[in-house]
């Protein structure tokens, strides 16, 4: 297989099985293998009513076409994971990970991990690809272990509160109106992803504080919306409302800036959700000191193994890991991490609803654990149906 290194003590378990004189290491489980790699790409309709974001961003996406990973193995279980663009995935498995992932042990997620990052370097995937294979890989462990993959990456708790996460809302007095809702709801915890104007997102924070009373948690996500200066001044705003973190208010590129804008404010700093490279770039946002948390995802930091890199280094720093993002993955990454705080419930429309469509659902404003074995996708299809195309791979 190419990439191995001949002395590696991968190379010298493939010899000793092929050789059949068993695991060089003890009496383990002969490795099981990997036998098909396919990508299923499904028509997603556009989102409908469709939604906006602060001023000069896209709002939300129109028809595309996302896909599936199914990677199969001789011991008859299946992995699954999603992907947002299908397309570009599956050229990309085309002509890398099909060719680098068939005979490999998908147990061994390290080695496969490193060997994406390796390809990375040839191909610069977009970040948004680089997770996808070791969530599928995750999927597989955890099924071979019987378990959901949050209790294989090391169970922390059965439940967390969420937190509603906004979308852009067209005027501040329905901010203030979709905040009611959330309380009614149960929810003890808003964010905001407001309108990119830092004067107009200063006086939201405002109102809604002082809509809201003391007692429920806020948070500001600036989607990278600005330049130092405005930062600052909404930033000092921040403070003044006591908003419990910051997030991303100019592109995160910069540590640099972020220093320069750590040492403006008050308000803590919640960083590294977007920027290349997972772990290897999320270690200079702790290094300085400039965040009081750094993001972690499976989808923007290299999948459930990058998450829980950052999420350990974070904890060694006394730093929150904050999960970024909905769905069963990231419902997973809640249930592992121990300085996590919430899970964030993307919701649109007025009144409310959740953009996930009650795959992970809110109950009195906390979420339970998904139901494994593995992700829990075929949890979710027995209730929703399977996405088109997947059928044959389900058992
Ligand atoms: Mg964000």
């Amino acid at each position: 297989m190419g990439g191995l290194r001949p002395w590696s003590h991968l190379a010298f378990r493939r010899e000793a099985h092929y050789l059949g004189v068993g695991n060089p290491i003890g009496n383990l489980e002969p490795a099981m293998k990997i036998t098909k790699v396919d990508v299923v790409l499904v028509d997603v309709p556009a989102i409908d009513p469709p939604f906006v974001w602060r001023k000069n961003i896209p709002g939300s996406d129109g028809a595309i076409v996302a896909g599936w990973l199914v990677i199969e193995t001789d011991a008859g279980i299946t992995g699954f994971a999603s992907v947002g663009r299908g397309v570009i995935f599956k050229d990309y498995v085309d002509r890398r990970f099909r060719g680098e992932l068939i005979g490999q042990d998908p147990m061994m997620r390290e080695y496969l991990w490193e060997r994406m990052w390796e390809m990375d370097r040839i191909e610069r995937f977009p970040p948004m690809l680089i997770h996808v294979v070791d969530v599928a890989l995750w999927d597989i462990a955890a099924k071979a272990a019987n378990l959901p993959v949050y209790k294989l990456l090391g169970g922390y708790r059965e439940s967390i509160p969420a937190y509603a996460s906004t979308v852009t809302y067209s005027s501040i007095s329905e901010f203030l109106d979709i905040a009611s809702q959330f309380i009614d709801d149960g929810y003890r915890a808003i964010k905001l992803h407001a309108f990119g104007d830092a004067k107009k997102d200063a006086q939201l924070s405002l109102a809604l504080r002082d809509h809201v009373g003391p007692d429920i948690a806020l948070m500001y996500d600036g989607s990278a919306g600005f330049d130092l200066l405005d930062a600052v001044y909404l930033g000092h705003a921040l403070d003044e409302a006591r908003f419990e973190w910051y997030e991303e208010p100019m592109r995160e590129f910069s540590v640099t800036a972020y220093k320069w804008l750590g040492e403006r404010v008050r308000v803590p700093l919640l960083l590294g959700e977007v920027t290349d490279g997972a772990h290897m770039s999320a270690g200079d946002f702790a290094a300085t000191g400039v965040a009081t948390a750094l993001r972690v995802s499976t989808f923007l930091r290299g999948g459930f193994t990058g998450a829980m890199r950052i999420a350990h280094l974070a904890d060694a720093y006394h730093l929150r890991a904050e999960v970024h993002g909905f769905g069963l993955e990231q419902a997973h990454l809640c249930m592992a991490i121990k300085n996590n705080t919430y899970y964030e419930s993307l919701v649109k429309d007025n009144p409310y609803t959740t953009l996930d469509k009650g795959i992970v659902k809110v109950i009195n404003g906390s979420i339970n654990a998904p139901k494994g074995p593995g992700i829990g996708f075929e949890v979710q299809w027995a209730e929703m149906g399977a996405p088109k195309g997947l059928e044959k791979y389900l058992k």
